[in-house]
């Protein structure tokens, strides 16, 4: 795992120890000696995490820090502040001010590296994100608005506390909750179901219970996709090396050491729970720009790329399993018409109610999708031609016989519809010829009057 890491301080003594400590790690660093050069270097290259020390002259490290997370280009870049051991409240301060983390000196070789990848590997995840949520803005699905900045509210989170000593159950209650929501448990098993399924945004494990062995936990987490990803806090006894080293090689995400900071519990509490909100809605504005990428906007019909890309597959499986596939295109009778008569907004409405009956009227296999303008496209898997020609002919109908009742407009509008059906011929068929089959019937069907379904049986 290599990473450039941008080291600020202003005495030169530190600066060269954290630099060969890391490059003798084989990490690539840069080093600044005050906040404006440090702040200056972010300009031409952005580091993948920041060293900053607190006290400095000129600007000191909380500003550079509040600073470098207001920029939404540097706020992704995760930063540990550097404090001196006899400043606790510096850690909370630094945590407030936007840090990620926080080391004190003199730095600890465990301490150092245990955070600096940490933050490596969940910056190395959220770059990745951060990119495909970039594709999804330049295919234009995902709007500027939707794209969220790294800066989110931590919010209370569900947290599962597995300790067996009465004692530290309520020092730990005290800290966080209220407002976090704990349940507390010292089983082993219960941990391991419990914690599937997203039921918890964090997870504390003590490696000082008596009734049970916090590694394997920890180990058994991380081994599971169900609890992969659910952030871990460990909490250990001071001196207890072997066992903190242990826990942070099998991916825990952070760690106190006993006896624990109360401030400094709540802070690195919200600080996972702030990282995992982010993560998460990542997540699920990747899966709403793949949603966006393969949906029609206006009527929420799949769209014409989409459809491209599913017949292939599709006749490609029917094929070979020897199944006819049916196809429909269907054309709005005299849109431009409508357009032109109640405006272009009536004319979308038109479009989305006419969409609702096309999918209404289909089976779930079938897929419905907006081919351009006012043409949709039926895909009938498993479907001969006059099985589809009976859908077709009911959808015919249906919007024939219920005028459309558009809000501005006074009466409601009578819409028809043409639709040309034709089905898969043996092996020689490919999307190309069936388009173009159903696209003849469906010239057939406007020539011969509109309103009407014409099946192309080859
Ligand atoms: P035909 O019976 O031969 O199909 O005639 P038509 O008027 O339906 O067909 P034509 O292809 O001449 O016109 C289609 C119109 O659909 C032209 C275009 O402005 C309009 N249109 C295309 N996309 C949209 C849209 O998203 N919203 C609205 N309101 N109109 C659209
Ligand atoms: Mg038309
Ligand atoms: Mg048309």
């Amino acid at each position: 795992m290599t990473a450039r890491i941008l080291v600020v301080d202003d005495i030169a003594a530190n600066v060269k120890l954290l630099e060969a400590k890391l490059s003798a790690e084989y990490f690539d660093v840069m080093t600044a000696m005050n906040g404006l050069d440090a702040l200056k270097s972010l300009e031409d290259q952005l580091p993948d995490i920041i060293l900053l020390d607190v006290m400095m002259p000129g600007m000191d490290g909380f500003e550079v820090c509040r600073r470098v997370k207001a920029d939404p280009r540097t706020a992704h870049v995760p930063v540990v502040m550097v404090t001196a051991l006899d400043q606790p409240s510096d850690r909370v301060t630094g945590l407030e001010a936007g840090a990620d983390d926080f080391l004190t000196k003199p730095v600890n070789d465990i301490a150092l590296f245990a955070r600096v990848k940490s933050l490596i590997r969940l910056k190395m995840m959220t770059d990745e994100l951060r990119m495909r949520e970039a594709t999804g803005q330049s295919l234009g699905v995902l709007d500027a608005a939707d794209i969220l900045s790294p800066d989110i509210a931590a919010g209370p989170g569900r947290i599962l506390v597995v300790e067996d000593r009465p004692a530290q159950i309520e020092r730990i209650s005290n800290a966080l909750s209220p407002p976090n929501e704990l349940t507390v448990t010292s089983e082993a098993q219960e941990v391991l179901v419990r914690a599937r399924g997203g039921d918890f945004d964090l997870v504390i494990v003590s490696l000082g219970a008596e009734s049970f062995d916090g590694l394997r936990i920890c180990s058994q987490m991380r081994s599971m996709d169900t609890t992969r990803l659910v952030p871990i806090l460990v909490l250990v006894e001071e001196g207890d090396t072997k066992r903190l080293v242990r826990g942070l090689e099998l991916g825990v995400n952070d760690y106190l050491v006993r006896p624990i900071d109360r401030n400094e519990l709540i802070a690195r509490v919200r600080t996972q729970l702030r990282r995992k909100r982010y993560a998460d809605k990542l997540r699920h504005n990747f899966q709403l720009s793949l949603e966006m990428a393969i949906t029609d906007q206006l009527t929420g019909l799949y769209n014409r790329r989409y459809m491209a890309r599913h017949l292939a597959t599709l006749l490609e499986e029917c094929q070979r399993q020897s199944k006819p596939v049916s196809f429909l295109i269907l054309d709005i009778d005299y849109f431009k018409a409508i357009n032109d008569t109640h405006g272009h907004d009536a004319g979308d409405e038109v479009l989305k109610q006419f969409a609702q009956r096309v999918a209404a009227n289909v089976r779930g296999i079938d897929l419905a999708c907006r081919y351009g303008g006012e043409e949709f496209v039926v895909v009938m898997p498993d479907t001969d031609v006059s099985f589809a020609y009976m859908v077709a002919e009911r959808l015919r109908q249906q919007v024939a016989d219920v005028p459309f009742d558009i809000p501005g407009v006074e009466k409601p509008l009578a819409v028809t519809v043409s639709i040309g059906v034709t089905s898969t011929e043996g092996a020689a068929d490919t999307a190309d010829t069936l388009l173009k089959r159903a696209d003849q019937a469906l010239y057939k069907a406007k020539r011969d009057g509109r309103n009407r379904v014409i099946a192309d049986a080859a």
